[in-house]
């Protein structure tokens, strides 16, 4: 046997080391749905197509007790998670905007100065994944496979957190000029096929539309008027038909919260995969889409709404067009896709009142004079507090205030508790101290724990009661707390590396990453904790 011969054998058997059971996928899909609560794929199951949510439903694994294991579950936070795999305690996106020691003021999650945005002048384009410390599946993939990732996108954030360190691209809607954008992190110049997008110039064609039920009347869950619902701007009525007025400001925003928002996206999404090619080559690709109308949808009118419903359905319909449209291209055969959501949705309070679970809205302003007021009267008059707001749960003591004022912090943290539990609107308060010595007990301390940042979490961290949402408002809702009406999602995998299936099993947020590392043989993320499910892997001697 000559040298060369031997080397070709051992080259061949280093393969083959490498190889999978079955082929490796050519693309990996991720979808993450804005605001989805895992009820929403089983109340609304009936009138999906078999095409959408179902072809994940009837093929691939869903996990129906899958769970946010963290507070604040907010967008920010969900997009940081789901890919790789760390709370926000490891990954440091501890909410859509934190306040900043170093600077003095507040940080957006995404927000860069030092970069300037590709197709947009200003704030909008000064964005990247600079805050975020870690690597996430995309990094990891591109480590192992030299995959092409791409992130898409209604939101910054929605395009940019997923898509992790050195994508070839992360793309998000400016509302301002009807565009999709990127940053000079990412590039220099748009490239021709976003170019070529923005030109078709499709949100100018949705605004004047009527957004109308999918379906009749009768086939909706609740009334078109519940109690709580916030109109769309421009409209006059909570109740079907929307239309899509022109903004009143220069832009496109009013189409965002509307079934045409998602339709964009999902054109926005099937250029990407023609104009990157993705799919094509030996290795797998990784397209990272994330859909952010349904969250609008959600705010504005609540979990048990019709426009819910109706949204959920034709985002329904879309994916479909969507996974056609893969398949006719690539072959779903080559396809991996987990489908997520970032978060879910409380009720409206007045909702929640009227169906007897104590529902109620505390004004952050007149709840923040109260507390100053008290503080002032226990330690003296002082500056006690960074932001005179609580931000995502999170109150920011003055430390120079506090130091020269002789008042020690422990004192006024548990000042600040006492306060927290007497109002009746909180189920718990926590002190920096307490997180950090491990000293926050039981299932809500852990999800506190998970969510807090030495770096950049507060020095107190308030949790609201259930169904209590702090708001100045009179209607609408929102999320972020630690209850299973926010925390409870779908999460869905489908492809050859998966075995079909409803799981009940106990599954976490931080487990998808870990799930598709081992479906396909991979390093984790850096900051991962969590563990795969291994019943719902095709292979399961892994
Ligand atoms: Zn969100």
């Amino acid at each position: 046997m000559t040298i060369r011969r031997i080397l070709t054998l051992l080259l061949l058997a280093a393969g083959s080391m490498n190889a999978f059971s079955s082929e490796p996928p050519k693309l990996v899909i991720t979808i993450l749905v804005d605001q989805l609560r895992y009820d929403y794929l089983e109340r609304f199951h009936d009138q999906f197509s078999e095409g959408g949510f179902r072809l994940l439903m009837d093929n691939g694994s869903f996990l129906t007790d899958a769970h946010y294991n963290y507070m604040p579950t907010i967008t920010g936070p969900g997009h940081a998670s789901f890919l790789s795999g760390a709370p926000p305690a490891v990954h440091g996106i501890i909410s859509n905007q934190w306040f900043d020691h170093r600077t003095g003021g507040n940080v957006n999650c995404v927000s860069d100065p030092s970069v300037k945005g590709v197709g947009a002048d200003g704030a909008d384009g000064q964005r990247s994944p600079r805050n975020f410390t870690g690597s996430t599946l995309a990094d990891e993939m591109r480590l192992r496979f030299h995959s092409k990732v791409i992130g898409v996108s209604h939101k910054d954030r929605g395009a940019i957190l997923p898509a992790g360190k050195k994508p070839a691209g992360a793309y998000w809607f400016h509302s301002g000029s009807g565009n999709f954008i990127t940053s000079t992190y990412y590039r220099q110049e748009l490239p021709e096929w976003v170019k070529e997008f923005n030109g078709r110039k499709l949100p100018a064609q949705f605004i004047g539309q009527t957004w109308k039920r999918l379906l009749d009347p009768s086939f909706y869950q609740w009334p078109d008027d519940a109690t709580g619902e916030r109109k769309l701007a421009g409209e006059d009525k909570v109740t079907f038909d929307h239309r899509v007025v022109a903004s009143e400001k220069e832009g496109f925003e009013t189409i965002i919260p509307t079934p045409f928002g998602n339709q964009l996206l999902l054109e926005f999404a099937l250029a990407a995969l023609e104009g990157e090619k993705l799919g094509t080559s030996t290795h797998p690709d990784l397209l990272c889409v994330s859909f952010s109308s349904n969250d609008y949808v959600g705010h504005a009118f609540g979990p048990y709404s019709q426009e819910v419903q109706d949204i959920t359905l034709r985002l329904d319909l879309q994916l479909n067009e969507f996974f056609k449209q893969v398949d006719q291209k690539i072959g779903l055969e080559n396809v991996y896709i987990v489908l997520t959501a970032d978060h879910g949705v409380a009720p409206t309070p007045e909702f929640a009142a009227e169906q007897g679970l104590d529902g109620h809205r505390v004004d952050p302003v007149e709840q923040m004079r109260d507390l100053l007021g008290k503080l002032g009267k226990r330690f003296g008059p002082g500056q006690y507090l960074q932001t005179p707001r609580i931000v995502d749960g999170n109150l920011y003591f003055n430390h120079d205030a506090l130091r020269k004022m002789n008042v020690p912090e422990d004192d006024v943290a548990d000042f600040i508790r006492e306060w927290a539990l007497a109002s009746g609107n909180y189920q718990a308060a926590y002190s920096r101290r307490q997180l950090l010595e491990g000293l926050a007990p039981g299932e809500l301390g852990r999800r506190v724990v998970n969510g807090y940042n030495a770096e950049r979490s507060g020095d107190v961290v308030l949790v609201l009661k259930p169904f209590v949402l702090l708001s100045g408002s009179d209607s609408g809702t929102t999320h972020g707390s630690p209850y299973a009406y926010d925390t409870h999602i779908p999460i869905f995998f489908y492809g050859s590396g998966f075995q079909p299936g409803r799981y009940s099993d106990e599954f976490s947020i931080t487990d998808i990453a870990a799930t598709l590392c081992a479906a396909l043989r991979m390093n984790e993320p850096s900051g991962s904790i969590g563990k795969p499910l291994v019943k719902a892997l095709a292979d399961q001697t892994q």
